[in-house]
């Protein structure tokens, strides 16, 4: 599936702040935006004016960037957000993290989103005791996340895991760091998803 290969540092300098696409650098002064806070390319130093249309447009292109999804996945998602009972922007929201990929990075599994999408298709996660290579598999409550045994041996997911006192853990998720298993303990709440999110934009940008 195509996917995009340029710099991520870029998307953050796009949106204007860090997007947590890069994993460990992300938390160091090593990250762009801490040195170059203004968008790329030739006219990024100059003022922008965005119209109604383009706010939403950069708060939809931002929340995608943020969960790595296609914008065919992304308008698929926000369609199912859209027929769920309740508000539309944080259903959208909370499908979003309920992606198995964003769950593995949260329980603290992976650096970063991407390395999560990566671990999961070459095989290395489990739900519920059953391989799982798909990075959108949907999780429910109690859902439990594990490791197959590749899993177990991948240095990466355990600098993952050591690293993890740097981080919080959002509580709606669990995890038990020595049997290095997961579970989802209820749904998200709007007030523990901590990206500057405005989603109603994004479901206005899609009712158009
Ligand atoms: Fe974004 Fe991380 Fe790059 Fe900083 S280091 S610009 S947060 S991807």
């Amino acid at each position: 599936m195509a996917r995009y290969r340029g710099s991520v540092c870029r998307q953050c300098r796009r949106e204007g702040m860090k997007l947590f696409l890069k994993g460990e650098r992300c938390y160091t002064d090593k990250c762009s935006i801490e040195r170059r806070n203004y968008p790329p390319g030739q006219h990024g130093q100059g003022r922008p004016k965005f119209s109604d249309y383009g706010i939403q447009l950069r708060e939809k292109q931002k929340v995608r960037r943020i969960y790595g999804l296609l914008e065919r996945q992304f308008r698929r998602t926000v369609k199912q957000a859209n027929g769920m009972k309740g508000v539309k922007g944080e259903n959208l929201l909370r499908l979003l993290e309920l992606r198995l990929d964003s769950a593995a990075f949260n329980l603290g599994f992976t650096h970063s989103r991407a390395e999560a999408r990566q671990l999961i298709k070459h095989g290395h996660f489990t739900v519920n005791g059953r391989r799982s290579d798909i990075p959108s598999h949907r999780l429910r409550p109690g859902d439990k996340i594990g490791l197959t045994s590749r899993g177990d041996k991948c240095v990466r997911i355990s600098e993952a895991l050591d690293g993890l006192e740097a981080r919080t853990v959002p509580s709606w998720l669990g995890i038990d760091k020595d049997n290095k298993v997961g579970e989802i303990l209820a749904l998200p709440a709007r007030e523990e998803i901590t990206h500057q999110i405005q989603e109603q934009l994004i479901i206005e940008l899609y009712s158009r």
